[in-house]
């Protein structure tokens, strides 16, 4: 997604109502974080995002900094407040690549210091969001890694608390390090778990081979043992298709998908046809 300054224009003061970790203390932190926006003034989809514009002076001599954060709250609002988001933010360091230090991310770390009460700048919202099929017999396939959790947290609420049921398959593949990194399925937080019950949803976690060494989770192997059902219901004209989270994420259902197809030109024709027809969305970023 690219920005200037015009994109920034529509900002609001948003009062943080509360913080919440969502992983163990001896594990990489992410919260959950819910925010007051003016109600009225702000509306937006499932599957689109916010920017976070951080108080100034900014290095070198920047207007603005800011990073964008998926919402993770159904179109109703969180809680089905007017005007009420949630995001779900991982805590990030970075590694100078000359010094070899570990520096903080800027916005990653503002938000998670943040104490409710805050008023944070909040700009969107922005992007294309995840659109819901109107016909609730549709295939629903859903893929993602990490935080990549938050827009399928909006939109399985979406369909299964508000819009009273969904008859479609309900398929969500997700990755996360380790058993308690599953955002939103875990100890500290069961809020998908709500929906297990759900006749017509499934959910598929792959966890990292070895967690101890930062490796990927295993998102292309779950798949792959999935492989007769996934590949049947990307070929059913019902089936929507949504990815999100890292580039990696993506690569591994790439990945995955091409074994399935034959071969990647294969997956990339199918994919391109998934596209046209409006039945392929994706929110990545690196
Ligand atoms: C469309 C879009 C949606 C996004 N949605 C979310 C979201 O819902 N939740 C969220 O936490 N972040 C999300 N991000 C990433 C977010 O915008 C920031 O890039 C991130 O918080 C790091 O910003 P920073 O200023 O703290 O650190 P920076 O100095 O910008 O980066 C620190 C390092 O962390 C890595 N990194 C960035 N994000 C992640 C992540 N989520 N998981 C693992 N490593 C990461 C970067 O590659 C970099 O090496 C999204 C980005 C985009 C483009």
């Amino acid at each position: 997604m690219e920005f200037n300054d015009d994109d920034l224009c529509n900002s609001y003061v948003a009062t943080l109502l509360s913080t919440e970790r969502i992983t163990p203390p001896d594990t990489a932190e992410v919260r959950h974080l819910v925010l007051q926006l003016p109600e009225g003034d702000f509306t937006f989809h499932e599957g689109q995002c916010v920017a976070v514009l951080l108080p100034g002076p900014h290095e070198f001599g920047n207007s603005h900094h800011m990073r964008l954060y998926a919402i993770a709250s159904s179109q109703t609002g969180e809680g089905r407040q007017p005007g009420r988001i949630s995001i779900c933010v991982r805590r990030c360091f970075y590694i100078d690549p000359v010094s070899g230090e570990r520096y903080p991310g800027k916005a990653s770390n503002y938000l998670c210091d943040a104490a409710v009460g805050d008023d944070l700048l909040i700009a969107g919202p922005y992007g294309a969001h995840f659109e819901i099929p109107k016909d609730p017999a549709s295939n629903l396939l859903m893929v993602g890694a990490g935080t990549g959790i938050a827009p399928f947290r909006g939109f399985v609420k979406r369909i299964y608390g508000e819009l009273g049921g969904w008859q479609g398959k309900v398929r969500l593949f997700y990755g996360a390090r380790t058993g308690m990194e599953m955002l939103y399925m875990n100890d500290m937080n069961k809020d998908l778990h709500l929906y297990y019950d759900e006749r017509t949803f499934q959910a598929f976690e792959a966890v990292s081979p070895r967690p101890h060494f930062d490796e990927p989770a295993a998102l292309d192997r779950v798949l792959a043992d999935n492989a007769r059902e996934v590949w049947e219901m990307v070929q059913e004209p019902k089936t929507h298709v949504y990815v999100a989270g890292l580039m990696e994420a993506a690569q591994q259902f790439d990945k995955a998908m091409s074994a399935m197809a034959g071969s990647e030109d294969a997956w990339h024709r199918m994919r391109q046809r998934l596209i046209s027809q409006q039945r392929y969305a994706e929110l990545l970023h690196e």
